[in-house]
């Protein structure tokens, strides 16, 4: 038997939803918050249903990917440890730029 989490986590990453605001999102049909849905058994049971889950845990995914460390600037970071490790970092996806900040994923 599939559990209501596991299902909430297919669904993330099968990636079939739109995001409409911070509070809302869509599912198929369903519109859904972080405590309410319009799908039936949501409106039945009044319990958090697969689609609830999965918007859970897709803020869960977006607060830990803004979780970085910040830097110096790139230029004392490419003083300090060279161009090849900020390339590197950068083309494996540990470190973005923004700002003339480095940010860590
Ligand atoms: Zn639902």
């Amino acid at each position: 038997m599939t559990t209501r989490l596991e299902k909430a986590k297919a669904l993330l990453k099968e990636g079939n939803y739109k995001i409409i605001d911070d509070n809302t999102i869509q599912v198929k049909d369903y519109k859904v918050s972080l405590n309410s849905c319009t799908c039936i058994d949501h409106r039945i049971r009044k319990l958090n249903c697969k689609h609830i889950l999965m918007f859970q845990l897709l803020k869960q995914e977006q607060l830990q990917s803004v979780n970085y460390m910040k830097l110096d600037d790139p230029i004392q970071f490419e003083h300090k440890y060279g161009i090849r490790t900020l390339a590197y970092l950068k083309s494996v996806g540990d470190v973005f730029e923004i700002h003339n900040q480095l940010k860590w994923t």
